[in-house]
């Protein structure tokens, strides 16, 4: 065990629909993805969205994917790079996206939306809706 970020911890997903790859060798496309990022990347994360959001969704895709299956239009591997995220298909990258969703996007998500949850003066847990 080790609180630091292992890069090579990753989690298979099928990218939506069948192999497009030229002659469909794999079935289905996938992809091993990093679900967990450092402190760091989290930080470089707002500090790049703040300059462009384009480069820094590109970024975040680059540093998660470990590994995948596509092959270009020769039939070779793709390496995974920033261009290479750049030169997806949309609905392949949305898909990653969505799977590698930043850490700061998640909690907003959680977060309730105001107004639901009144503040309970006398600290009872009983008068919880
Ligand atoms: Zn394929």
């Amino acid at each position: 065990m080790t609180r630091m970020i292992d890069r090579l911890n990753a989690k298979l997903v099928n990218l939506p629909g069948k192999c497009r790859c030229p002659g469909e060798p794999h079935g289905k496309d996938w992809a091993k993805v990093r679900l967990k990022s450092s402190y760091g990347e989290t930080l470089e994360l707002s500090e790049r969205l703040g300059q462009s959001i384009t480069a820094a969704l590109i970024w975040w895709l680059a540093i998660h994917v470990i590994e995948w299956t596509l092959l270009d239009a020769d039939g070779k591997p793709v390496e995974i790079t920033e261009q290479a995220m750049y030169d997806l298909e949309e609905e392949d990258a949305e898909f990653l996206q969505e799977v590698l969703e930043p850490p700061d996007e998640k909690k907003k998500k959680k977060a309730k939306p105001k107004g639901t949850d009144p503040p309970n003066p006398s600290g009872d847990p009983s008068q919880k809706s």
